[in-house]
């Protein structure tokens, strides 16, 4: 990065100060508990929802919680990117950062990579935390516009906005016109739209590859794909999740949440693909669905922010402006955004390196920008990879029945 000429610009964060942290969903809470914790820093935290509702069962990655490098990378689909694409010296600092994290949210980590736990259940555990610690983290319940998140910040404030895949600030990153130009600073894929359904079923059912296929072999169309690791058995009641794929015309027609019953009335193909998977599973351990289908419906989108700091304020933009002398990161899917239910783990890990990054007052503030763009670019890297395999996997199952569409699909060399 072009270094800064101006003798007045924030050359470091200072040894103390505010961090404005926009959005208290997972990443917000852990960035928050985990600067809370650190020396110095007064962080308020900006949420606009009074409750915290989304009770879609989650689980996060056990990488979150290596504690070696082997560890760390024994993902079967990613292991090798990870080797790839990180250096030794990156992997060990964000080990060892791990070790540092205070054992009231490491032990809720440890947890929540054990099993599913409700989203709900993660936002409510770290911010009971955040609450029942001594240092006092100062929050509004409020909207936060553009606009008010530029006006709150003093030289040497840091910004962070964790505000979710509608990001507030992410076209903001990029200096120009007074007009903000929306997606400008943001690369997308659609790689598919999908219908996200889960149910409750009343014994413990396992899902693996060969399940996926023959529970799915009359269903020409709407394959139910259960993701592997994606039931869990609490002891009494498996929850199961999984995706249906579906044409751009099915998603216009659908509405953005809906159950079983309305499936069946209105899109009965996909209920009947449904009913010949389930029926399936209840062949095998005779039990039933409890309760109806919960039903949500997603593009599957995968993203990047070009800039996932303020630092092309830094470089080009007009020295008056805050975010000229106000560091700003994107964090969570603000940043990067994955379908195929890794986001929660991806923006835990970016948060982590944040919070370690923040904390080093010495380093420069241009590279500590530098820093949170390259590692951000890594691990979209990493997820980038991830997510077309998982796609083209699913693609060629799609298929498998029909050796010359397979084949098609199939480059090989
Ligand atoms: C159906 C479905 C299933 C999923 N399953 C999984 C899964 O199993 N595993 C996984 O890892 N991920 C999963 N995901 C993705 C996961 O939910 C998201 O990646 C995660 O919630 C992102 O966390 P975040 O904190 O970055 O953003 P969000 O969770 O979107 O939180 C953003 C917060 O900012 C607040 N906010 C937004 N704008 C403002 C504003 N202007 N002012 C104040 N507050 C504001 C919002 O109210 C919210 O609380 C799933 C997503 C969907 C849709």
């Amino acid at each position: 990065m072009p270094e800064t000429s101006d003798p007045t610009a924030l050359k470091n964060v200072p040894a103390s100060g505010r961090v404005h942290v926009v959005g208290a969903g997972p990443v917000g809470l852990l960035l928050t508990a985990l600067l809370q914790s650190m020396e110095g820093f007064s962080v308020r935290l900006y949420e606009k929802r009074h409750e915290y509702t989304r009770t879609r069962m989650v689980q996060l990655a056990p990488y979150l919680v290596a504690d070696s490098v082997e560890s760390y990378r024994t993902d079967s689909i990613d292991g090798d990117s990870v080797e790839a694409i990180f250096d030794p010296l990156e992997l060990d600092q964000g080990l060892a950062f791990r070790q540092s994290i205070p054992s009231d949210l490491m032990a809720l980590l440890n947890n929540w990579t054990l099993g599913f736990c409700p989203l709900n259940a993660i936002e409510r555990s770290i911010s009971d935390l955040i609450d029942a610690r001594g240092s006092r983290v100062e929050r509004t319940a409020a909207v936060v516009t553009a606009e008010d998140a530029i006006a709150m910040l003093e030289p040497g404030d840091v910004l962070i906005d964790s505000t979710g895949n509608r990001s507030l600030l992410r076209d903001h990153l990029v200096p120009g016109s007074s007009e903000v130009n929306e997606g400008a600073n943001t690369l997308k894929f659609r790689l598919e739209y999908a219908l996200v359904i889960t149910f409750l079923y009343g014994q413990p059912y396992d899902c693996n590859e060969h399940c996926k296929y023959y529970k799915n072999i009359e269903n020409s169309h709407y394959k139910f794909i259960p993701m592997v690791h994606r039931t869990h058995y609490d002891g009494s009641v498996s929850h199961v999740t999984g995706i249906v794929n579906i044409s751009a015309e099915d998603y216009e027609a659908m509405p953005s949440r809906f159950d079983g019953e309305s499936l069946r009335s209105n899109f009965p193909r996909v209920a009947q693909s449904m009913d010949r998977f389930i029926d399936k599973i209840k062949e095998e351990t005779h039990g039933e669905v409890l309760g109806d289908l919960e039903i949500v419906r997603i593009p599957l989108d995968l993203y990047r922010a070009r800039n996932a700091t303020s630092r092309q304020w830094l470089i080009a933009g007009p020295r008056d402006h805050p975010f000229a002398s106000s560091p700003v990161f994107l964090a969570g899917d603000s940043a990067v955004g994955s379908p195929y239910f890794q986001s929660i783990s991806l923006g835990f890990e970016c948060a982590m390196y944040l919070a370690g990054l923040i904390t080093q007052r010495d380093l420069p503030l241009g590279e500590m920008l530098d820093r949170y763009e390259l590692y951000t670019y890594k691990q979209w890297l990493r997820v980038y990879m991830r997510s077309k395999m998982i796609k083209h996997n699913k693609d060629l199952f799609e298929t498998l029945d029909d050796p010359l569409a397979l084949l098609d699909k199939l480059h090989i060399y």
